[in-house]
């Protein structure tokens, strides 16, 4: 018994290590977790997003309205990769990445925009003085050559990602780059 209890409990422990306690995604260690945990390689897609003017809408309705809003967020990333051979995790305060195993760009950009429509048929009104007049996301996505194999592969991945993120924040935001 008492093994059984101790087997529960680390897997209790692994999952909160694992999770982001605000919105149960996946963080950094759920994913490498899972992406060692796959047994087979694929082409990846990775796309990473990040809120538009999201210290306004802190400024403008406080930051529990902020929290709330963070779960808009992840609700419609959950949306987006359910059913599909994808992940999404927390990747920073109000940044997040999906990776889709797939090697399928138009596929994936259509996946990308139901999430973005998805967010803009909310309607959450923007913070004061933000670039657009309700809540938006920026972002950018990147294709892996080939199959990455070392988890160090999957982290230059997001940072190609992250590249297109910022011209996409350069030039207007509310957009997803490739
Ligand atoms: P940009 O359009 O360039 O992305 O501007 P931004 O304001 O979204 O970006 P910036 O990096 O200046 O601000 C990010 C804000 O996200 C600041 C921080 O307080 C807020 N934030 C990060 N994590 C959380 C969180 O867990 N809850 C809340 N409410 N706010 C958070
Ligand atoms: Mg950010
Ligand atoms: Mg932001």
């Amino acid at each position: 018994i008492d093994y059984l209890l101790l087997m529960k409990e680390r897997s209790h422990l692994k999952i909160v290590c694992e999770t982001d306690p605000l919105t149960g995604l996946l963080n950094r260690r759920g994913m490498e977790t899972y992406i060692r945990s796959r047994h087979y390689q694929w082409t990846v897609i990775a796309c990473i997003f990040d809120i538009d003017d999201f210290k306004k809408y802190n400024d403008t309705y406080g930051h529990e309205a902020g929290d709330r809003c963070l779960l808009e967020v992840t609700e419609c990333l959950g949306n987006m990769v359910e059913g599909r051979d994808c992940i999404v995790m927390r990747y920073g305060g109000e940044e997040f990445v999906a990776l889709f195993f797939s090697d399928d760009v138009q596929y994936v950009m259509l996946c990308v925009d139901e999430c973005m429509r998805d967010l803009a048929a909310r309607r959450l009104k923007s913070g004061e003085g933000a670039t657009h007049g309700y809540v938006t996301l920026s972002g950018g996505l990147a294709v892996s050559g080939e199959h990455p194999r070392r988890m160090d592969d999957y982290y230059k991945l997001i940072a190609e990602a992250d590249a297109k993120l910022y011209a996409a924040k350069e030039s207007g935001k509310q957009q997803v780059l490739y």
